[in-house]
């Protein structure tokens, strides 16, 4: 293994081009925040932004804010934002919903394209929410729909002229892993199926280009790297070509070509708007586009390059300091397939983390045994990556993990 010892990390900081990106968030004091990946860090100008909205727009300008402050074009101007993340052209994402529902959308939509195929192909590891809409779908439809489940390195194999959809997760929310997009895509329609990517973990964390790619659909997430806060809406994205020629399985008046016109039956919009079902959340989407206005400011090499050499850190440091405990890295170490995480696998993972947590370190659990951490370079220094570390060391070697009270299971892990 490279010899670590105790690296100047805080030197690290002070040549960090994307240090100044810190203040940015309002952060507490005394914590080492290594969950940006589940719920994104709050921007400093959110809380003034979503209070403006709600005085001066909602307060104060009531129901003509919608043609006055343009709120029923949030839903596109955002999508668009988020587009220049995950190499999308202009007009082509929309946000709203959750990443469950868009799922379901975008899912139902490339059924409807492959008619005469029946399997929808994904791997059992995949996010439970992403597998149990499959599974919903099939049963909806009741067209003899089936969710083939194929280990990650089986994936390629298994796309055959049965697969309608090949649906996965770019980066793997327990392990990190990050699949090839533009190798997985060009196999998928290779065999004439489409392909739709859950960014979840990928938007704002690793650089996406769908279009590149040459993926069909795809949906993420505006809460975690989006830093769009708690239950942020996500987002939809349908690369042009399909435009005009997909079905939306929720056919809500937004998703008409003359909302206002207020037809007896539905008549699909042109373009990524037929992606929409009801009224836009105004409130949490302007929280969403502060975070998302943030990143844009990064250059997504600089935060690819410091994502990397964080996560490569830290998880030698945790080999360095904590050999002999028990804790098995779960994460790639290949930097091409390894995502903006680290897992580590303990089998007292849970108490281990909850003993963490009341140090101030905080990440998160994900059953059965992975102590799961997430790498956000907008914010987190390198100098808290040993100091983490450190303090893993120290429950540890005191056992102070294993206290009564980390053992006790709470509601969200
Ligand atoms: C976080 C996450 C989701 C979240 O879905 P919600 O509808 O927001 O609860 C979905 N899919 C993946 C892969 C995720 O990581």
């Amino acid at each position: 293994m490279t010899a670590l010892i105790r690296p100047d990390l805080a030197a690290l900081d002070k040549t960090d081009p994307l240090r100044p990106f810190r203040d940015r968030f309002a952060l507490p004091q005394g914590v080492i925040y290594l969950d940006g990946n589940s719920l994104g860090a709050l921007p400093r100008t959110t809380s003034a932004r979503v209070a403006q909205v709600i005085e001066s727009q909602w307060g104060r300008d009531l129901i003509t804010s919608w043609n006055k402050h343009g709120w029923m074009a949030l839903p596109g101007r955002i999508g668009d934002k988020i587009g220049r993340l995950i190499g999308a052209l202009p007009g082509e994402t929309m946000v709203g919903d959750s990443t469950s529902v868009n799922l379901f959308k975008a899912l139902a939509a490339a059924l409807k394209l492959r008619p005469g195929r029946k399997l929808i192909l994904s791997e059992p590891a995949n996010f439970p929410t992403d597998l149990y809409i499959a599974e919903g779908l099939a049963a909806l439809l009741a067209e003899g729909h089936e969710l083939k489940l194929v280990e990650p390195d089986e994936i390629a194999a298994a796309i055959t002229d049965e697969v309608a959809v090949v649906m996965l997760t770019h980066v793997n929310y327990r392990t990190g892993r990050m699949h090839d997009m533009a190798a997985v895509t060009a196999k998928t329609h290779a065999s004439g199926a489409l392909m739709l990517w859950d960014l979840a973990h990928s938007a704002g964390a690793v650089p996406v280009d769908l279009n590149g790619a040459g993926a069909d659909l795809a949906v993420g997430c505006g809460y975690k790297y989006l830093n769009g806060g708690p239950g942020a809406p996500a987002f939809l994205w349908v690369a042009e070509r399909w435009h005009g020629r997909i079905a939306m399985p929720l056919t809500g008046w937004l998703g008409h070509a003359a909302p206002f016109a207020f037809e007896t039956h539905f008549r699909p919009a042109d373009g990524i708007a037929r992606g929409l079902v009801g009224t836009p959340p105004i409130l949490s989407l302007a929280a969403l586009e502060c975070g998302v206005d943030i990143l844009l400011e990064a250059s997504m090499a600089d935060i690819r390059e410091k994502s990397l050499m964080q996560s490569r850190l830290f998880a030698q440091l945790i080999e360095q300091e904590l050999a002999g405990h028990g804790f098995n890295l779960v994460s790639p170490r290949e930097d091409a397939r390894r995502g903006s995480q680290v897992c580590i696998a303990h089998e007292q993972g849970y108490p281990i983390m909850q003993a963490l947590i009341a140090r101030g370190v905080i990440g998160d659990f994900r059953a059965p045994d992975i102590l799961r951490f997430g790498f956000t370079p907008l914010y987190l220094g390198y100098g808290e990556l040993w100091d983490a570390v450190w303090v893993l060391k120290e429950i540890m070697e005191d056992r102070s993990w294993d206290r009564p009270e980390y053992h006790a299971r709470a509601r969200v892990t």
